[in-house]
């Protein structure tokens, strides 16, 4: 059967709520109410919004949900990473993770089911695109993870960095952003929040136009073409320069500083001559570059590279006067990296499956 998508509350910005409310014979005022409910007070059900009339919220509960997704697991490492699994209405699940870093709350979502991209290291590629995540979808990785810490923990910042290539789902993922900084919504300062891309020129220099001042982290991952279409296959359509042109071109509208991040590869990245080459490359440009041992993925066969190398190759970059940012792996032990807790899901599934058909059937036996 053929699961209809669900309305929710989380898809629609103050404006559409209001309308919605006059048109259920409400006055506007209401919509900042219900909003009131759910970005600040934790509300999850019509329920719970004791100053809406009893008939009001039975009308809204008969066509409207306040959450369309719901929390399927958390899973916490010695590191104090959580990863959120999350159930979608047509029985996909999407990864969030909640990352602590001092006074810095993080939660880093997804923003598409599957992706198309096929980046050569990461798990969310493995089983391609199945669809974009709606606007509500999008927010609500935002407030699972937030209504889950307590009241006296507050989420700072949101990366776009889970599954999924976020300009590739546009309009909802910068609908989401409007919503989630909104002193409406849930009031994030834009500043905190940080878009991650492959390098999708039209929507760089679209985003540039939107007025909004987030955050831009370009996946680069090597210093020349060959090697980066090796790591990034969606490099042949639009090659390296171009991607630091379009990132240049987002720096001057924005005045934002841009991040490169740099998935370390041993023995495909690694090399002096690419961190030299690296260091040319981005010559002149306010950046900051991100290092990031690869977390290794069962279905590639990349190696992390020694210590050694990761330090020489930082410091050949800061020795260029290069600022970098050394990460550090985390979560590994609850695979954390980008969409490897949804493969293993899908995995297990394809296991219990194969398990089932293998058991004789009961006129068989
Ligand atoms: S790294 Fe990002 S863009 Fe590349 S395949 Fe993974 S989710 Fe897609």
């Amino acid at each position: 059967m053929q699961k209809t998508e669900i309305l929710s509350i989380t898809n629609m910005t103050l404006t559409e709520l209001e309308a919605l409310c006059v048109s259920m014979g409400e006055p506007a005022y209401r919509a900042e109410q219900m909003l009131s409910w759910i970005y600040e007070k934790r509300a999850t059900s019509f329920d719970q919004m004791s100053n809406l009339s009893k008939d009001f919220r039975r009308r809204c509960a008969e066509k409207y949900h306040v959450f369309q997704t719901r929390v399927d697991s958390i899973t916490e490492t010695a590191d104090g990473t959580e990863k959120f699994l999350i159930h979608l209405f047509d029985e996909n699940v999407i990864e969030s993770v909640l990352l602590r870093e001092g006074k810095r709350i993080t939660v880093c979502i997804s923003t598409q089911v599957g992706c198309a991209m096929g980046c050569r290291f990461c798990a969310s590629g493995l089983l391609g695109l199945q669809r974009n995540l709606t606007t509500g979808e999008i927010v609500e990785q935002v407030l699972h993870v937030r209504n889950h810490l307590p009241t006296d923990e507050r989420l700072t910042n949101i990366v776009f960095m889970g599954i999924g290539e976020p300009l590739m789902n546009y309009d909802n993922v910068v609908k989401a952003i409007r919503i989630l900084n909104a002193a409406w919504g849930l009031g994030i300062g834009i500043r905190n929040i940080t878009i991650s891309t492959v390098g999708i020129i039209d929507g760089i220099r679209r985003l540039a136009q939107e007025g909004l001042q987030v955050n831009l982290a370009i996946s680069l991952h090597a210093s020349d073409d060959v090697t980066r279409t090796k790591i990034v296959p969606s490099n042949t359509k639009t090659g390296i320069r171009n991607v630091i042109a379009a990132a240049q071109e987002y720096f001057k509208v924005t005045h934002r500083d841009i991040s490169f991040e740099y998935v370390l590869i041993d023995g495909v990245n690694t090399s002096k001559r690419d961190a030299e080459t690296l260091a040319l490359l981005l010559k002149g440009i306010q950046c900051n570059i991100n290092i990031l041992p690869v977390n290794p993925v069962e279905e590639f066969n990349w190696k992390t590279p020694s210590e050694e190398t990761i330090d020489m190759f930082c410091n050949t970059l800061e020795r260029h006067g290069l600022i970098v940012t050394r990460r550090k792996k985390k979560g590994d032990d609850i695979h954390a990296a980008c969409g490897q807790l949804r493969l293993q899901r899908h995995k297990n599934n394809l296991h219990q499956e194969n398990n089932a058909s293998r058991e004789p059937s009961p006129d068989r036996a």
